[in-house]
Protein backbone atom coordinates (compact mmCIF):
# COMPACT_ATOMS: atom_id res chain seq x y z
CA UNK A 1 0.00 0.00 0.00
CA UNK A 2 2.62 2.30 1.06
CA UNK A 3 6.38 2.91 0.61
CA UNK A 4 8.03 4.94 2.81
CA UNK A 5 11.90 5.36 1.58
CA UNK A 6 14.36 7.17 3.63
CA UNK A 7 11.69 10.09 4.60
CA UNK A 8 12.78 13.10 6.57
CA UNK A 9 10.60 16.28 7.40
CA UNK A 10 12.01 19.43 8.55
CA UNK A 11 10.08 22.85 9.97
CA UNK A 12 12.63 25.75 9.77
CA UNK A 13 15.22 24.46 11.95
CA UNK A 14 13.54 21.54 14.22
CA UNK A 15 14.05 18.36 11.97
CA UNK A 16 10.32 16.48 12.84
CA UNK A 17 11.11 12.98 10.86
CA UNK A 18 15.15 11.74 9.87
CA UNK A 19 15.52 8.73 7.58
CA UNK A 20 12.22 6.94 7.65
CA UNK A 21 12.02 3.39 5.72
CA UNK A 22 9.20 0.98 6.11
CA UNK A 23 6.44 -0.31 4.14
CA UNK A 24 2.99 -0.99 4.80
CA UNK A 25 1.10 -3.93 3.59
CA UNK A 26 -1.99 -4.00 2.36
CA UNK A 27 -5.09 -5.05 4.96
CA UNK A 28 -2.56 -4.62 7.81
CA UNK A 29 -3.14 -2.91 11.29
CA UNK A 30 0.20 -1.26 11.58
CA UNK A 31 0.79 0.83 14.88
CA UNK A 32 2.84 3.79 15.67
CA UNK A 33 3.57 4.55 19.53
CA UNK A 34 6.19 7.02 20.44
CA UNK A 35 6.54 10.06 22.98
CA UNK A 36 4.78 13.07 22.59
CA UNK A 37 6.90 15.38 20.12
CA UNK A 38 8.63 11.93 18.41
CA UNK A 39 7.00 13.11 14.97
CA UNK A 40 4.06 10.48 14.70
CA UNK A 41 1.59 13.09 13.80
CA UNK A 42 4.22 14.69 11.18
CA UNK A 43 4.21 10.99 9.79
CA UNK A 44 0.54 10.70 9.34
CA UNK A 45 0.31 13.91 7.30
CA UNK A 46 2.57 12.81 4.77
CA UNK A 47 1.05 9.44 4.77
CA UNK A 48 -2.22 11.89 4.20
CA UNK A 49 -0.50 13.56 1.18
CA UNK A 50 -1.34 17.14 3.11
CA UNK A 51 2.52 18.01 3.17
CA UNK A 52 5.40 17.01 1.11
CA UNK A 53 8.84 15.28 2.95
CA UNK A 54 11.30 17.15 2.89
CA UNK A 55 13.72 14.56 1.90
CA UNK A 56 13.04 10.95 0.51
CA UNK A 57 10.28 9.62 -1.16
CA UNK A 58 6.50 8.06 -0.12
CA UNK A 59 5.02 5.94 -2.41
CA UNK A 60 0.98 4.75 -2.58
CA UNK A 61 -0.53 2.19 -4.46
CA UNK A 62 2.15 1.85 -6.83
CA UNK A 63 3.02 5.57 -7.59
CA UNK A 64 5.37 8.32 -5.95
CA UNK A 65 3.51 10.92 -4.10
CA UNK A 66 5.89 14.08 -5.69
CA UNK A 67 4.25 12.80 -9.13
CA UNK A 68 1.06 13.31 -7.93
CA UNK A 69 -1.87 14.90 -10.53
CA UNK A 70 -4.66 16.58 -9.49
CA UNK A 71 -6.84 13.31 -10.24
CA UNK A 72 -4.13 11.29 -8.19
CA UNK A 73 -4.87 13.58 -5.17
CA UNK A 74 -8.40 13.25 -5.61
CA UNK A 75 -8.13 9.52 -5.26
CA UNK A 76 -5.97 9.87 -2.33
CA UNK A 77 -9.04 11.90 -0.86
CA UNK A 78 -11.16 9.04 -1.13
CA UNK A 79 -8.96 6.25 -0.45
CA UNK A 80 -7.32 7.47 2.67
CA UNK A 81 -9.29 8.64 5.69
CA UNK A 82 -8.13 10.17 8.79
CA UNK A 83 -9.45 10.14 12.48
CA UNK A 84 -8.28 12.49 15.18
CA UNK A 85 -8.30 12.88 18.65
CA UNK A 86 -10.66 15.86 19.16
CA UNK A 87 -13.27 14.29 16.75
CA UNK A 88 -13.31 17.02 14.52
CA UNK A 89 -17.36 17.21 13.90
CA UNK A 90 -18.65 19.99 13.15
CA UNK A 91 -21.08 21.00 15.45
CA UNK A 92 -23.79 22.61 13.49
CA UNK A 93 -25.05 19.86 11.93
CA UNK A 94 -26.55 16.82 13.00
CA UNK A 95 -25.14 13.09 13.57
CA UNK A 96 -26.31 11.85 10.10
CA UNK A 97 -24.99 14.97 8.32
CA UNK A 98 -21.77 14.42 9.79
CA UNK A 99 -21.05 11.07 8.51
CA UNK A 100 -22.43 12.55 5.09
CA UNK A 101 -20.68 15.76 4.69
CA UNK A 102 -17.59 14.03 3.07
CA UNK A 103 -20.09 13.02 0.16
CA UNK A 104 -21.85 15.88 -0.25
CA UNK A 105 -18.60 18.24 -0.57
CA UNK A 106 -18.45 15.68 -3.91
CA UNK A 107 -21.82 16.01 -4.61
CA UNK A 108 -22.83 12.91 -3.59
CA UNK A 109 -25.71 11.46 -1.48
CA UNK A 110 -26.19 8.06 -0.35
CA UNK A 111 -28.91 8.01 3.03
CA UNK A 112 -28.56 4.28 2.62
CA UNK A 113 -25.03 4.04 2.96
CA UNK A 114 -24.86 6.51 5.96
CA UNK A 115 -27.84 4.79 7.63
CA UNK A 116 -25.72 1.64 7.27
CA UNK A 117 -22.60 3.06 8.34
CA UNK A 118 -24.85 4.14 12.12
CA UNK A 119 -25.50 0.84 12.28
CA UNK A 120 -22.50 -0.11 12.13
CA UNK A 121 -21.06 2.09 14.86
CA UNK A 122 -24.36 1.91 16.89
CA UNK A 123 -25.93 5.29 16.85
CA UNK A 124 -28.52 4.85 14.39
CA UNK A 125 -30.93 5.91 17.11
CA UNK A 126 -29.24 9.32 17.64
CA UNK A 127 -29.24 10.59 13.63
CA UNK A 128 -30.99 13.31 14.32
CA UNK A 129 -28.69 14.56 17.19
CA UNK A 130 -26.11 17.14 17.46
CA UNK A 131 -22.80 16.15 18.31
CA UNK A 132 -22.96 18.29 21.81
CA UNK A 133 -25.79 16.21 23.05
CA UNK A 134 -23.17 12.57 22.68
CA UNK A 135 -20.48 11.72 24.70
CA UNK A 136 -17.13 11.37 24.01
CA UNK A 137 -17.06 7.68 22.95
CA UNK A 138 -20.06 8.08 21.15
CA UNK A 139 -18.56 11.52 18.82
CA UNK A 140 -15.63 9.37 18.33
CA UNK A 141 -18.32 6.29 16.70
CA UNK A 142 -19.40 9.38 14.20
CA UNK A 143 -16.00 10.25 13.51
CA UNK A 144 -15.45 6.51 12.19
CA UNK A 145 -18.90 6.73 10.80
CA UNK A 146 -17.78 10.06 8.82
CA UNK A 147 -14.43 8.11 8.10
CA UNK A 148 -15.04 5.01 6.12
CA UNK A 149 -18.42 6.77 4.06
CA UNK A 150 -16.22 7.74 0.98
CA UNK A 151 -15.14 3.61 1.67
CA UNK A 152 -11.47 4.19 1.59
CA UNK A 153 -8.70 1.76 1.55
CA UNK A 154 -6.75 3.64 4.63
CA UNK A 155 -7.74 4.79 7.99
CA UNK A 156 -5.22 6.85 9.47
CA UNK A 157 -5.97 7.73 13.65
CA UNK A 158 -4.18 10.08 15.44
CA UNK A 159 -4.43 9.26 19.31
CA UNK A 160 -7.84 8.25 18.41
CA UNK A 161 -8.67 6.59 21.74
CA UNK A 162 -6.55 8.88 23.41
CA UNK A 163 -9.28 10.87 24.67
CA UNK A 164 -11.44 8.16 25.59
CA UNK A 165 -12.18 5.95 28.84
CA UNK A 166 -11.00 2.33 28.99
CA UNK A 167 -14.30 0.95 28.15
CA UNK A 168 -14.92 3.30 24.85
CA UNK A 169 -11.05 2.69 24.09
CA UNK A 170 -12.12 -1.10 23.89
CA UNK A 171 -15.41 -0.34 21.60
CA UNK A 172 -13.31 2.27 19.50
CA UNK A 173 -10.65 -0.47 19.14
CA UNK A 174 -13.45 -3.11 18.94
CA UNK A 175 -15.01 -1.47 15.64
CA UNK A 176 -11.40 -0.85 14.45
CA UNK A 177 -10.80 -4.16 14.16
CA UNK A 178 -13.73 -5.31 12.19
CA UNK A 179 -13.78 -2.77 9.92
CA UNK A 180 -10.07 -3.66 9.17
CA UNK A 181 -10.99 -7.55 9.05
CA UNK A 182 -14.54 -7.29 7.47
CA UNK A 183 -13.61 -4.79 4.38
CA UNK A 184 -9.44 -5.43 4.01
CA UNK A 185 -9.20 -2.04 5.47
CA UNK A 186 -5.26 -0.66 6.26
CA UNK A 187 -5.26 0.83 9.77
CA UNK A 188 -2.66 2.80 11.01
CA UNK A 189 -2.92 3.81 14.67
CA UNK A 190 -1.15 6.05 16.03
CA UNK A 191 -1.02 6.30 20.02
CA UNK A 192 1.53 6.96 22.63
CA UNK A 193 0.14 4.32 24.52
CA UNK A 194 1.95 0.90 23.88
CA UNK A 195 -0.76 -1.50 25.90
CA UNK A 196 -3.65 0.14 23.52
CA UNK A 197 -2.03 -0.67 20.69
CA UNK A 198 -1.05 -3.96 21.18
CA UNK A 199 -4.53 -4.29 21.65
CA UNK A 200 -5.05 -4.42 17.95
CA UNK A 201 -1.71 -3.95 15.76
CA UNK A 202 -0.17 -7.21 14.01
CA UNK A 203 3.38 -5.01 14.07
CA UNK A 204 4.06 -1.65 15.92
CA UNK A 205 6.72 0.78 14.84
CA UNK A 206 8.65 2.59 18.07
CA UNK A 207 9.56 6.15 16.99
CA UNK A 208 12.07 8.44 19.13
CA UNK A 209 12.80 12.44 18.27
CA UNK A 210 11.63 11.45 14.61
CA UNK A 211 13.80 8.20 14.28
CA UNK A 212 12.42 4.87 13.73
CA UNK A 213 13.50 2.79 17.22
CA UNK A 214 12.62 0.12 15.78
CA UNK A 215 9.87 -2.52 15.07
CA UNK A 216 7.67 -5.21 17.45
CA UNK A 217 6.03 -8.11 15.71
CA UNK A 218 2.40 -8.35 17.88
CA UNK A 219 -0.31 -10.65 18.26
CA UNK A 220 -3.18 -9.06 18.65
CA UNK A 221 -5.99 -9.25 21.08
CA UNK A 222 -9.37 -10.55 19.54
CA UNK A 223 -11.84 -7.95 20.43
CA UNK A 224 -14.63 -9.39 18.90
CA UNK A 225 -17.54 -10.86 20.39
P1 LIG B 1 3.92 13.69 17.88
O1 LIG B 1 2.72 13.55 17.00
O2 LIG B 1 4.66 12.40 18.07
O3 LIG B 1 3.59 14.36 19.17
P2 LIG B 1 4.72 15.71 15.99
O4 LIG B 1 4.79 15.08 14.68
O5 LIG B 1 3.52 16.52 16.32
O6 LIG B 1 4.98 14.61 17.12
O7 LIG B 1 5.98 16.65 16.20
C1 LIG B 1 7.33 16.27 15.93
C2 LIG B 1 8.22 17.50 16.03
O8 LIG B 1 7.97 18.35 14.92
C3 LIG B 1 7.98 18.33 17.26
O9 LIG B 1 9.22 18.88 17.62
C4 LIG B 1 7.01 19.39 16.77
O10 LIG B 1 7.09 20.55 17.55
C5 LIG B 1 7.51 19.61 15.35
N1 LIG B 1 6.41 20.05 14.44
C6 LIG B 1 5.34 19.32 14.06
N2 LIG B 1 4.55 20.00 13.22
C7 LIG B 1 5.16 21.21 13.05
C8 LIG B 1 4.84 22.38 12.29
N3 LIG B 1 3.75 22.44 11.53
N4 LIG B 1 5.69 23.43 12.37
C9 LIG B 1 6.79 23.36 13.13
N5 LIG B 1 7.16 22.30 13.86
C10 LIG B 1 6.36 21.23 13.83
P1 LIG C 1 -0.26 16.10 19.00
O1 LIG C 1 0.64 16.43 20.16
O2 LIG C 1 -1.67 15.78 19.41
O3 LIG C 1 0.34 15.08 18.08
P2 LIG C 1 0.61 18.08 17.16
O4 LIG C 1 1.92 18.18 17.85
O5 LIG C 1 0.57 17.37 15.87
O6 LIG C 1 -0.47 17.46 18.15
O7 LIG C 1 0.05 19.55 16.95
C1 LIG C 1 -1.20 19.83 16.35
C2 LIG C 1 -1.03 20.87 15.25
O8 LIG C 1 -0.05 21.85 15.60
C3 LIG C 1 -0.54 20.26 13.96
O9 LIG C 1 -1.35 20.74 12.90
C4 LIG C 1 0.90 20.69 13.79
O10 LIG C 1 1.18 20.98 12.44
C5 LIG C 1 0.97 21.95 14.62
N1 LIG C 1 2.27 22.06 15.31
C6 LIG C 1 2.83 21.16 16.13
N2 LIG C 1 4.01 21.58 16.59
C7 LIG C 1 4.20 22.81 16.05
C8 LIG C 1 5.24 23.77 16.14
N3 LIG C 1 6.32 23.59 16.86
N4 LIG C 1 5.09 24.92 15.44
C9 LIG C 1 4.02 25.12 14.68
N5 LIG C 1 3.00 24.24 14.56
C10 LIG C 1 3.08 23.11 15.23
Amino acid sequence: MYKVAKVGKQYGQTVALEDLSFHIAKGEFLGIVGKSGSGKSTLLRLLHFMEQPSDGTISFMGKEGSQFNNKDLRRVKQEVAMVFQQYNLLHNLTVEQNVALPLKLVGEKQPALVEELLQFVGLSGKAKRYPKDLSGGEKQRVAIARALVRKPSVLLCDEATSSLDEANTEEMLRLLQNVQRERDLTVVFVSHELETVKKVCTRVLVMEDGHLLGEIANQPTNLRE
